[in-house]
């Protein structure tokens, strides 16, 4: 068995022996024989899918389909990237106010600097 195998099994008991009802320790646990021997997962709602298009949670070990993975995951992925594009506008505006409050000031100095040169 390959190193990187044998360390997400560890993680996979750690996902069975933190799951706080059998059904989800069995879930997970079929999840992983059937990852490993198929290269399929069973989604928690019931449709099967392909190891390479599941979503696997961080912090519960479970696979899910897309749909169930938006719904555990709190978010649709049409959500996020909305919320993704609002934030990069509102970055590129602080930018744009930064920029324009830099060139304001270097304005000014030039401003002070001729006031100061100039002979009367
Ligand atoms: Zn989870
Ligand atoms: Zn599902």
């Amino acid at each position: 068995m390959a190193r990187d195998q044998g360390r997400q099994m560890n993680s996979t008991q750690e996902y069975i022996d933190r799951a706080d009802t059998d059904e989800k320790k069995g879930i997970i646990g079929q999840q992983w024989q059937d990852a490993i021997s198929k290269g399929t997962i069973v989604c928690p709602c019931g449709i099967n899918r392909a190891l390479a298009v599941a979503y696997r949670c961080l912090y519960c070990g479970v696979y899910f389909c897309c749909g169930c993975a938006e719904k555990h995951f709190g978010q649709t992925i049409q959500e996020w990237v909305i919320a993704k594009r609002i934030e990069k506008r509102k970055a590129l505006n602080d930018g744009a106010r930064l920029r324009l409050e830099r060139a304001k000031a270097a304005g000014q100095k030039i401003i002070e600097e001729y006031e100061k040169g100039k002979p009367c």
